[in-house]
């Protein structure tokens, strides 16, 4: 089958994740792909459950790989549980047997060699497969190898390639893209769907996801759960945006896509052979995209919650401060989750309260706590509040303005000596956002008042040495 088939055939694609485990990166790529293609083409995206071992299977896991797929917003339009299609499965089997193309064989059990099983055993008299594969071209495979392999434990429990088969025929699969570890599952399907009579679909086996420090991005290997990322404060737009690019790249040079985006940008001649390398630094790159262009009440439902949980009575909820925070998250791309650990850290107290610190904290590293320094730079700070006093408290209180009526004081006094205390005064902190945005956004009653305090513990200290 070429692509131009795909405009004949209605598209169906599926994700067969086997619920063993959560729903990790290379899995929710593989989705993500299946998905896009069916989209482009108006057809159907199937989520099949492998859920025939039973002792590996379970429902908490199929609960988080459809909440991850939520969460990406990859909304499969069917929903099919291989444990619960045992007549489907059964009936084929004995279409096999009838056709004498498979056989019951009576063998000693491998669990319990004494014990006596039925297994089904599959002819496998045309060893000689080939096919194409959209991404490494044609493949020539002989399964001689393999022998009379076993389909099924019993006449109504398929292993994994009939079940596989047997669904994708019934679903009417037409393209099948899944991971090239799958690349040697290939041939004996096909074997067993030209004994069934079906149509073959369209293979592309996709690369596998490298860690970026090398070696397979493995679900054993540290934390790939979607869920994960979800937790620790990622944008699902940021995944989405992130696995698209593994092992698939557009025609353009662009890199970041909105979900549509991709839908109508996605083709299977973009899908690339060499192995795709997941990096969290690029997830973090597609993240700050992201947050910087997310609309202000999305922001304010991941930020605002826990800026009122922090500060409960009203009245300090300055919109002004608020409004910073939002600003601060949006400019720097942080996790939400890290923004919301920093707020009820108090990380942005000071926005919204003087900040306590201790008094040495106003003077810079560098000056050394003698009299004569202490005293200049008291002196510095009195003349920054004089020439804060100077400046209009509504027309002129600006972050600009400010930072314009202190540039030349500070330049002529050196600015560690002017900035660092000014910051300090209105921070309390070590690190911060600078000192004229701090001011522009507490309002120039707050900022004399903190510069004040300032000046008044610079005397202590001086009284002290
Ligand atoms: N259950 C297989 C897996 O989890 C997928 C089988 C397939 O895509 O054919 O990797």
């Amino acid at each position: 089958m070429n692509h131009s088939d795909s405009q004949q055939k209605k598209i169906v694609t599926r994700i067969a994740p086997s619920p063993t485990g959560a729903l990790h990166i290379g899995t929710a790529r593989t989705a993500l792909f299946n998905y896009l293609l069916a989209k482009k083409h108006k057809g159907t995206f199937i989520l099949r459950f492998e859920d025939t071992d039973k002792e590996r299977s379970r429902d908490e896991h199929k609960d988080n790989i459809r909440d991850a797929l939520r969460w990406l917003s990859l909304k499969p339009d069917q929903v099919v549980h291989q444990s619960n299609r045992t007549s489907i499965y059964a009936q084929h089997i004995q279409q096999l047997v009838d056709a004498d193309k498979a056989y019951i064989s009576k063998e000693s059990s491998k669990k319990d060699p004494s014990q006596q099983v039925s297994i089904v055993r599959f002819r496998n008299t045309n060893p000689h497969i080939t096919f194409t594969d959209t991404v490494r071209g044609d493949i020539t495979t002989d399964i001689s190898n393999l022998g009379d392999f076993v389909i099924a434990r019993s006449l109504n429990d398929p292993l994994y390639h009939l079940a596989v088969v047997i669904d994708d025929m019934k679903s009417g699969v037409t393209h099948i893209l899944r991971g090239d570890d799958h690349i040697i599952n290939t041939p004996p399907q096909i074997a067993l769907i030209k004994a069934l009579g079906g149509d073959l679909p369209s293979y592309t086996h996709i690369p596998l996801i490298h860690s970026a420090s090398g070696g397979k991005l493995s679900k054993r290997k540290g934390a790939t759960a979607v869920t994960a990322f979800r937790d620790r404060g990622y944008a699902p737009e940021a995944v989405l945006n992130a696995i698209a690019l593994l092992g698939w790249s557009p025609k353009h040079d662009n890199e970041v896509f909105t979900l549509k985006e991709l839908i109508s940008e996605f083709s299977l001649d973009g899908v690339q052979r060499k192995e795709a390398i997941f990096n969290e630094k690029k997830l973090q790159w597609f993240h700050k995209q992201y947050v910087r262009k997310i609309p202000e009440n999305q922001l304010r439902k991941e930020i605002v919650p826990a800026i009122v949980k922090r500060f409960p009575v009203r009245s300090r909820l300055h919109p002004k401060s608020v409004k910073a925070v939002l600003h601060d998250t949006r400019e720097r791309g942080v996790l939400f989750k890290e923004a919301r650990e920093s707020i009820t850290a108090g990380g942005i107290d000071f926005l919204f309260v003087s900040p306590e610190y201790k008094q040495e904290l106003l003077i810079p590293k560098k000056v050394e706590t003698e009299k004569k320094s202490i005293s200049n730079i008291l002196e510095k700070l009195k003349e920054t509040k004089r020439l804060l006093e100077e400046i209009g408290t509504h027309t002129q209180w600006n972050e600009e303005f400010i930072e314009k009526q202190i540039a030349q004081h500070a330049e002529s006094s050196g600015k560690s000596i002017t900035l660092w205390p000014l910051r300090v005064a209105l921070s309390g902190k070590e690190k911060s956002p600078g000192p004229f945005f701090i001011a522009g956004v507490i309002g120039k009653k707050q900022t004399l008042k903190r510069v004040e305090k300032a000046c008044t513990a610079l005397k202590g200290i001086l009284s002290r040495i």
